[in-house]
């Protein structure tokens, strides 16, 4: 790690200045419409004193949109005489991506969610890996990162946080979920963890939490309060904001193994036969993929391969073969 050159990006805020800070972090990104421009990633700072530094990010991603929403918003409306310690806010991650509204950059296709820990001399979305990963992720006591499904996914509204070898830290990665307080708690389990923030954040002992709050490339009022609740609580229950946990109800969920994924075989126009957070059953039919090149065919069936609820689904209405269609996961307690 010391061999690797300096990041490119200057942040124009000062990390340990009090008060509130509106900036950005700047990356140099040379190209034809701007020999000399850069990419702006909306950033904001939030100190008052001494105390744990909680790290809160939307958009990595660029196509989903209740972490941006609560982010910007909290970004706007905190009072640093409510805080004690640093809230970092980086509302739109991957900022190319999320002004273009796509799950990865326009400019190199990257996928900031695979890209970790990143490279200071890579492409743009390498160079924003790596600057949380050296220089956000060793001053963080707590992480959140805003996800839901994107274009081609939906879920039932859940804050998560992943099993971990370390159990201590396990626990408090789960009680943070908790605080969070949305209808649906996750102890969750990742197709492919390679590249991603979360493994980054775990690899280095940081207590990280995350979502999936809705999808289809929108937002739903119901989702967009969750986070904005969710958000302070977790900063009420980290000690940086001064206040109760709102606490609401929440139902623990578990994905135990990859039983829990179903992917599509075919191509073709998806049925769904369940909706989400309805109880399935093993076997049962979640969702029928319809032939379209030719009638008289009958439709492939996706049948669920554990009991459980469904707790995300495929989302366009076209499917391919190899698209996640389904997830079940189980009902704990
Ligand atoms: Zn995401």
């Amino acid at each position: 790690m010391s061999s690797l050159r300096p990041s490119p990006i200057a942040p124009t805020v000062d990390f340990d200045r009090d008060g509130v800070q509106h900036g950005f972090l700047r990356l140099p990104y040379s190209r034809d419409d701007s020999a000399w421009g850069s990419v702006m990633i909306p950033t904001c700072v939030i100190r008052n004193g001494k105390g744990p530094t909680a790290l809160l990010t939307g958009g990595n991603h660029g196509d989903e949109y209740e972490g941006p929403l609560a982010l910007y918003d909290l970004a706007r409306t905190l009072d640093p005489k409510e805080v004690s310690g640093t809230v970092i806010i980086v509302p739109a991650m991957n900022y190319p991506a999320f002004r273009a509204g796509t799950r990865t950059s326009p400019i190199d296709k990257g996928n900031l969610n695979r890209s970790f820990p990143g490279r200071p001399d890579g492409t743009v979305t390498e160079k924003i890996a790596d600057y949380f990963q050296r220089e956000l992720l060793p001053r963080t006591d707590i992480a959140l990162d805003f996800h839901s499904g994107g274009r081609t996914l939906d879920f039932v509204p859940f804050c998560a946080a992943h099993i971990r070898p370390d159990k201590v830290l396990e626990a408090k990665g789960f009680d943070a979920v908790e605080a969070f307080s949305a209808p649906w708690s996750m102890k969750m389990l990742e197709i492919d963890a390679v590249g991603m923030f979360d493994t980054a954040a775990e690899e280095m002992g940081k207590l990280f939490i995350t979502t999936e709050l809705g999808g289809g490339g929108t937002s739903r009022a119901e989702t967009v309060r969750i986070a904005r609740r969710g958000v302070l609580n977790v900063l009420r229950h980290a000690g940086i904001v001064s206040g109760a946990v709102e606490k609401v109800r929440t139902q623990w969920l578990d994905m135990p193994s990859g039983e829990c994924f179903s992917f599509a075989e075919d191509d073709g126009m998806i049925e769904t036969m369940v909706d989400l957070g309805e109880k399935v059953e093993e076997g049962q039919v979640l969702a029928r993929i319809h032939s379209v090149g030719r009638t008289g065919v009958a439709p492939h069936e996706i049948r669920a391969r554990m009991s459980g609820l469904l707790a995300a689904r495929h989302f366009p209405g076209l499917v391919k073969a190899g698209d996640c269609a389904a997830v079940v996961a189980v009902l704990v307690g």
